[in-house]
């Protein structure tokens, strides 16, 4: 899928990381939970202690690796990243924190797939900076206390509710992140072409940012293809006509929509009359994984008011009818 949100190629990791900004006063956007960090990291620093534990959530590609960053470098200390999947073992664990520094930033992506053993270990080093170890095997293997310098655990998921309640318990801040509008999205835009050096007209900029459903990832990708784009079709200005005929070629529609998201929509409306259908059966329909629809599809198409979740299951709006030139059926449709 050459839209999605979710996984990206070591190449295009090192492009993000170009395109990724390092103070706060940089980070368009979700002002609420900047507003709050930037007192929260004052109030550390002044007293020098380590920033309280930090849980981030929200769908892919909203800034979540961005502000763990931000955060150790406006507390001046380093990073270690890691991820929930990667820890394995308890060990794997114990060795990342063993070598942490005064106040350092464990940053753990995906958290809510920590294996249990290894978030038994974490919850006594995030309230007492205490690890409990064993040691050795069989007869000989005993339990070892160890004291860590205190750090701060800054958390990502897409979805809170996959957390267990201690692991959740153990966050002091707790932020949401919400997509970005069009306007947002625009300053994003227009900071990306200046740093990759695209001549881009306002309205070019505004184009890509309302077709990048809420996310400052698509953003960021779609001025990388739009630029292609213009390079060899026009004379390489993104203009508003030249970022439209780019999207149309993306397949990126005039809501922003990709294919995946119409191929949602569309079932929902065509083979399930509109709904209420369950997720599972939604996935088998459309050849996607369950947890793809949750985290990555459907939590734009919800906001955006295409799709509602019931308790019964999906919902097709009314919205969704009209976007795809479907009668709306008479009662049926929220
Ligand atoms: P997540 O960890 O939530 O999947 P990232 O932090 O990796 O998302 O963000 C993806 C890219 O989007 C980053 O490389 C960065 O360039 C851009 N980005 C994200 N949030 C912002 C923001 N608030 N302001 C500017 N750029 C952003």
């Amino acid at each position: 899928r050459l839209i999605t949100a979710a996984p990206i190629s070591p190449k295009e990791e090192a492009q993000e990381r170009a395109l990724r900004p390092k103070q706060l006063d940089e980070y368009v956007g979700q002002e609420k939970i900047r507003g709050q960090l930037q007192i929260f990291i004052e109030a550390a620093r002044n007293r020098s202690e380590s920033l309280d534990h930090v849980l981030l959530f929200g769908p892919p590609g909203l800034g979540k690796t961005t502000l763990a960053h931000i955060i150790a470098r406006e507390m001046g200390v380093n990073l270690r990243q890691t991820s929930g999947p990667v820890l394995e073992r308890a060990g794997d664990l114990a060795a990342l924190l063993t070598n942490l520094e005064p106040n350092d930033v464990l940053f753990i992506d995906e958290i809510h797939r920590l294996s249990p053993v290894v978030e038994e270990i974490l919850y006594p080093a995030l309230e007492d900076f205490q690890l409990d170890i064993m040691i050795g095997e069989g007869p000989a293997a005993r339990s070892v206390k160890l004291d860590l310098p205190p750090f701060t655990l800054v958390g990502a998921t897409t979805r809170a509710g996959m957390l267990t309640n201690p692991l959740r318990d153990r966050f002091g801040i707790v932020a949401r992140l919400e997509f970005y509008t069009p306007e947002e999205l625009k300053k994003i835009v227009t900071r990306s072409a200046g740093l990759l050096n695209v001549e881009i007209s306002s309205d070019g900029s505004l184009e890509i940012a309302r077709r990048a459903r809420g996310t400052p990832r698509i953003a960021n990708r779609l001025l990388r293809r739009v630029r292609d784009y213009a390079e060899v079709k026009a004379d390489g200005d993104v203009t508003r006509d030249v970022a439209d005929a780019a999207l149309l070629m993306l397949d990126v529609d005039v809501i922003g929509l990709d294919v995946m998201d119409r191929k949602l929509l569309q079932t929902v409306i065509e083979k399930f009359g509109g709904g209420p259908v369950g997720v599972d059966n939604l996935a088998a329909a459309i050849g996607e994984e369950r947890d793809t629809i949750e985290d990555v599809l459907e939590p734009y198409l919800i906001q955006q008011g295409y799709l509602q979740r019931t308790p019964r299951g999906r919902i097709a709006t009314a919205s969704a009818y009209r976007h795809f030139g479907f009668a709306i059926p008479g009662g049926q449709v929220a």
